[in-house]
């Protein structure tokens, strides 16, 4: 699933295709993602000039001067431009986005949870994005943000820093990788972890989403111009997905639980 980091990578690769352009059409060829797309975009973008390009939470916006598109990659969504001469569409690539510098960005969700919304209005005021809590790489998320809003919560850490509301766009992936290297275990009680150590988680949070970042920029050739299957990014994780194998650090052997339906990952010496 695309977690924050391939996220912000595909913003980063789409922009310099679509900034300042104008949009030409856009080609619907499937209009049943998570959420009808709305036919009217047919009429609504051609001769709409992209002002910017932003991502808030796993949303990438669009300014498209006369309103946003706001696009969510949903569990297997992807984005990739291409040039007219391009190879025709498969059955899993939903929609084309023809721009001005005759560029197309090609849209592919086999999964078809991803979402392609139309608002006129601010899209942060939108009810996908209006409760969500702060980015995770901005400054307002620090520790005694972080303390304050876990001193009354008494379930798992882990399910406290995926929750949307606390801090958006920290996928279960982050949340595993962060705490190993806090040195919390997952199903410490929130408002049981310490304030030394809720510092170290954020620092530990930031550092693993930027980590994540940099190592899919330097894939970002790749990305766009080879088939486009997925692109995203395989990194070596200390915790996520390894059980029963031993921990990077101590050799422990790493185990595996449940919570809130999610698998989580740590090892029993290293974090407490
Ligand atoms: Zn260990």
């Amino acid at each position: 699933m695309p977690e924050l980091p391939e996220v912000e990578i595909t913003k980063q690769g789409i922009e310099p295709f679509l900034r300042g352009q104008t949009i030409e059409k856009i080609v619907l060829r499937n209009l049943q993602l998570r959420w009808p797309i709305p036919q009217k975009l047919r009429k609504i973008l051609p001769g709409l000039k992209i002002a910017s390009i932003t991502r808030r939470a796993k949303y990438i916006l669009i300014d498209c001067s006369a309103g946003w598109l706001i696009i969510h990659l949903g569990m297997s969504g992807s984005l990739r431009v291409l040039n007219p001469s391009s190879e025709t569409p498969t059955k899993h690539e939903h929609y084309d986005l023809h721009v001005s510098n005759n560029n197309i960005i090609r849209y592919r969700d086999p999964r078809k949870f991803g979402a392609l919304i139309w608002t006129a209005n601010n899209p942060n005021d939108h009810r996908l994005i209006s409760h969500l809590g702060p980015e995770p790489l901005d400054d307002e998320f620090n520790s005694d943000f972080l303390h304050q809003k876990l001193q009354t919560k008494s379930s798992a850490v882990k399910l406290q820093i995926m929750n949307n509301q606390v801090v958006t766009g920290v996928g279960n992936i982050y949340a595993n990788e962060s705490l190993f290297h806090a040195g919390i275990r997952p199903s410490r009680r929130a408002n049981d972890v310490s304030r030394r150590k809720l510092e170290r988680l954020i620092t530990a949070i930031k550092t693993t989403l930027k980590r994540a970042i940099r190592a899919g920029g330097s894939s970002l050739q790749d990305f766009y111009l080879a088939d486009g299957s997925t692109g995203y990014f395989q990194q070596e994780y200390m915790v996520y997905g390894r059980d029963g194998e031993p921990c990077r650090k101590c050799e422990t052997t790493i185990k595996s639980i449940t919570l809130g339906q999610r698998s989580s990952f740590y090892c029993p010496k290293c974090q407490k």
